[in-house]
Order: structure tokens, then sequence, then C-alpha cells
């Protein structure tokens, strides 16, 4: 099997079963229970918020949530209703993960104005995070811009925007939804008061995510109940998923250099193909998108998956619904019906990359019309 669909999600690293199930069989205590196996529980927690912490470089509260669509819902929602008085002011892209998107229309409905930053073109030079900079006024409550781009790799200058928000308004919170940068992207690159992660993603088990939040930085929370995790995300907390999330990210090797040469071995192969559209620009090189022109995303992904080659078209949290995404990105709506988005993990070879082109190019000799 060769499997290119890592932002959907991943296989959960070995060292990260053995975490898991070493914790459900000896780590089965409640947090908040005050005796030996509560503690033991407590301190697994503790643990993985220090790793966490460790790997953004930063410092501040780590939330553990039921994964980033929790994570940025708590943010949306908590952050205005903690902060009235600072105005109704939202900006934000229009290219963000529906887990962002669509708690940013719910928040139209209620009244907030929210401002979308659309992405520049690629021949175009303008600067897109002064263009978001330039969005924010005195009534700007938050900012939430995604770090990558899940479905095209884009890369958002996180530590920019930062920075010139607060120049323009200290008040103003700002938020990230970082689950496709995380150890994939160095995390100097990486600044905002609250960010979004999923362990999913980066060969974590699915149901655990987290959110970090700097100091001082106030939200409502989304849910009540026991009062854990200092009352701001309540519920019984999944030690062993825990210590899962944390497993994945010491072991998540530092592949930038190779992300970089398989992307350039993918598109150079590419490119000995007839009539293919990159649509992937200023990527993170673990993620390519790239149009097929003359066969359907849909045929294709089934034509490689008989090769078990498994691939994306689009977004895999837009099934079964076209998103509009890509047109974001300048890419004509013939070239994202054939849009296939190809995503590594630090198991990939170049080997894999090879069988990919070999496949998609059989895939055109037998349906392009
Ligand atoms: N944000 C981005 C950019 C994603 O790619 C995804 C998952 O596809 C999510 C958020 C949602 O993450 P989770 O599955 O942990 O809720």
């Amino acid at each position: 099997m060769i499997y290119l669909d890592n932002s959907a999600t991943t296989r959960p690293f070995d060292s990260v079963i053995k975490a898991v199930s070493e914790n459900m069989a000896d780590n089965f205590g409640n947090a908040s229970s005050l005796h030996g196996l509560g503690v033991g529980a407590e301190n697994v927690i503790k643990d993985a918020k220090k790793t966490i912490l460790t790997a953004l470089g930063a410092d501040g509260e780590i939330i553990f949530t039921s994964g980033a669509t929790e994570s940025s819902n708590t943010v949306l929602f908590g952050v205005p209703k903690a902060h009235k008085h600072d105005g109704n002011r939202i900006v934000s892209t229009s290219f963000e993960h529906p887990s962002v998107e669509n708690p940013l229309k719910k928040l139209e409905e209620a009244g907030y104005e929210v401002v979308r930053v659309k992405p520049p073109k690629r021949d175009e030079s303008q600067d897109f995070e002064q263009r978001i900079i330039d969005a924010v006024d005195g009534s700007t409550v938050m900012v939430s811009v995604m770090w990558v781009n899940n479905e095209t790799g884009f890369i958002t200058d996180m530590s920019r925007v930062y920075a010139g928000v607060k120049r323009k308004n200290p008040k103003t919170v700002v938020h990230c939804d970082a689950v496709q940068g995380f150890r994939k992207l160095p995390s100097k690159q990486l600044k905002a008061d609250l960010i979004s992660l999923s362990a999913h993603k980066i060969h974590g088990t699915k149901g655990i995510g987290a959110l970090y939040a700097g100091r001082g930085i106030r939200f409502i929370p989304l849910l009540y109940g026991g009062g854990q995790q200092k009352d701001l995300r309540s519920g019984t907390e999944p030690v062993d998923l825990i210590a899962g999330f944390a497993e994945a990210v010491r072991s998540y090797p530092d592949c930038g250099e190779k992300y970089a040469a398989l992307s350039d071995r993918l598109i150079s192969k590419l490119s000995e193909l007839e009539n293919i559209g990159i649509n992937s620009y200023h990527n993170s090189k673990n993620i390519l998108n790239f149009s097929v022109r003359g066969v359907r995303s849909e045929i294709m992904l089934h034509h490689l998956e008989e090769r078990e080659i498994y691939v994306s078209s689009g977004s895999a949290c837009s099934k079964g619904k076209t998103s509009g995404v890509p047109a974001e990105f300048g890419v004509p709506d013939r070239d994202a019906d054939c849009a296939i988005r190809v995503s590594f993990s630090p198991f990939t070879e170049e080997s894999d990359i090879d069988a990919l082109v070999r496949g998609i190019s059989d895939g055109i000799k037998r349906f392009r019309r």
C-alpha cells in the first residue's frame, strides 16, 4: 500500500500504539482522583503538556480537546463572548477549514462583521500578511488565520501576522489553526495567542487535539461540567490518547529536506506528462495539489486505488461537497474538477512517488478524452 493522503489522516506511529495501549492497561485512573492511580494519570497529562509546549517553543496553557474542530470552535465562540466590549469585527481568510469557516458563518448570523482576506494569486506580488493586518481596526476582537492550508499547502507567515496585528490593536486576540503545519514546519515561524492542534495529522490517534492558550488569554469555555482542565474544558481527560499525542509529537522527525526533495521529484516527473497543472504555490512541501486535465479527480482516485495508491481529491473533510478553496487560489473550475492532493509522511519513499506517477500516466492513457 502507498498511502499519500496524510493531510486527511495518518497511520499512528508504532510507538504511539504502544504508548496508548500501555496507558490503557497501566494508567487507567481518573486524573481527578486523589489516590495514586489518579496522580499517575495526572502526571501523564502534565508531561504531555510540557512536550507540546516545548514543541511549540511557547509557554502558556495546553487544554486537551477532542480534536482541532473542538479547539477552534472553543476559540471562535469563546473569545468574542469573553471580549464583548472590545468590538464586533473578526478578520479571517477566504480559505479556512470548515471547522473555522462554519463557526464564522454562525458568528455572522449573530451580528458579527467577518472580513475574509483573499490569498494572493500565484503571480501577484501582493503582500497577503499586510492585507490581513490592514483589515484590523480598533473594533477587531479576533483574527483567525490558518498556518498551512489543507488543500493546497499555502503557508501564511503567522509571526508577521501576529506582530502586525498587535501593533495595530494590542487587544485583538490572534488565533491560528496550525493543524497542517505543526511538526512539519519550524515552530519558530508560528506565533498566536491561541493555537488549534490535532494528533491524528501527526501519527497520533483520532479523537484527541489540543488548544494552546498564551498567558492571560481569556475565553468562555464551550463545555460546562466537572470543571476539569481549570474549568476551560470539562470532561474526564482521555489519558491514553493524550499519552499517544505526546508520543507522536516526540517521534515526528524533522522531514523538511525530505519533503522538499519528494516534492521536487513529483513536480519534475509530472512535468514529463502532458497537460498537468500544478495548483500549489508558496506551499508546505509535504502537500502538493495538481490537476490531471481531462480526467476527473474521482476517476483518477479510484484508478490509483486499484493499485493500492491512496490520494485525495481536494479536502477529505469536504467529502461529497465541492470545496470552494481551490478557486480561492485561482484554480479554474475545470481544473478543480481534476485536482488531486498528495500529502507525504515520514514513511514516504521516492519509489512511492515513482509508482504514483506511473499510475497517473496509465490513468491518463485509460481515461483522458
Ligand atoms: N483544520 C485543518 C486545517 C484540518 O486539515 C483539519 C482536518 O482535516 C481540521 C482542522 C480538523 O481537525 P480534527 O479532525 O482534529 O477535528
